[in-house]
C-alpha cells in the first residue's frame, strides 16, 4: 500500500478486512517486501512529488514493469496512467497503463457523485462507485481493456494484465470486489 498521501487507511483496513498482510510503503525497502501495490486516493500531483522525494519513482516504475500487481484509484489511477492531461507543469506519472486519463474531468457541479456501474467481469450486482473530482479515461490504448463505462460512455475503469485503475473510489462504499481481483493477481504470481 502506498503511503506517501491520500485516502490510505480505508485500503488498509478493506485489505486487511479480506485476509491481505498489509505494509505501508513510504521507502524503496519497504516496497521490496510486497507482492502488490495500492495506489490510493488523494491528490496525483502530490503523490508524484512525494514519490520523487522519497526515491520510489524510479523503483515503483521498475515493478509495473517487472510485472507486479497494482491497483490504483483516483489519484492512484492518475499515477498508473502512460498519459495524463490537466496535470500540473512538470508533473510525472508512474504508468503502466496504456490510457490517457483527464485529470479533474467531471464539471463542478459534477466533482463529487455516485453512480451505479454494471461490470460486465464482476456479473452481478452492480457496483456503487463514489466519484470525488475523479479523472476520467479519454483514450484507451490496445494494450489496456476497459473495464467499466459511466452510461453516458465515458471509461471509468481500465485493466491491463496485473494492472487496475478506477476513477472512483470502492474503498468508500463497501465495493470489495476490486480489492479482491488485486488480491487474486497477487496471489497468483506468488
Ligand atoms: N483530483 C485529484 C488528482 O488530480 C484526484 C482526486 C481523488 O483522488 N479523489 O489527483
Amino acid at each position: 500500500m502506498l503511503a506517501l498521501q491520500g485516502d490510505v487507511r480505508e485500503h488498509a483496513a478493506l485489505l486487511a478486512g479480506l485476509g491481505a498482510d498489509v505494509t505501508l510503503v513510504r521507502r524503496p525497502s519497504e516496497l521490496d517486501a510486497v507482492d502488490g501495490l495500492v495506489i490510493p486516493g488523494g491528490e496525483s500531483s502530490v503523490i508524484d512529488k512525494l514519490s520523487r522525494i522519497f526515491g520510489l519513482q524510479r523503483p515503483i516504475r521498475e515493478a509495473v514493469a517487472n510485472g507486479m500487481p497494482m491497483l490504483g484509484t483516483c489519484a492512484g489511477l492518475i499515477m498508473l496512467a502512460d498519459r495524463v492531461t490537466d496535470a500540473i507543469e512538470g508533473q510525472e506519472s508512474f504508468g503502466g497503463l496504456d490510457v490517457t486519463v483527464r485529470r479533474n474531468a467531471f464539471g463542478r457541479q459534477l466533482e463529487s457523485f455516485e453512480a451505479e456501474l454494471e461490470i460486465p467481469a464482476f456479473g452481478g450486482e452492480a457496483v456503487k462507485a463514489a466519484f470525488i473530482r475523479g479523472p476520467v479515461v479519454e483514450q484507451v490504448g490496445p494494450a489496456a481493456s476497459e473495464l467499466a463505462s459511466l452510461p453516458d460512455g465515458r471509461v471509468v475503469a481500465v485493466e491491463q494484465g496485473g494492472i487496475l485503475g478506477l476513477s472512483f473510489h470502492p474503498e468508500i462504499t463497501g465495493e470489495t470486489r476490486f480489492h479482491r481481483r488485486f488480491l487474486d493477481g497477487v496471489r497468483a504470481r506468488a
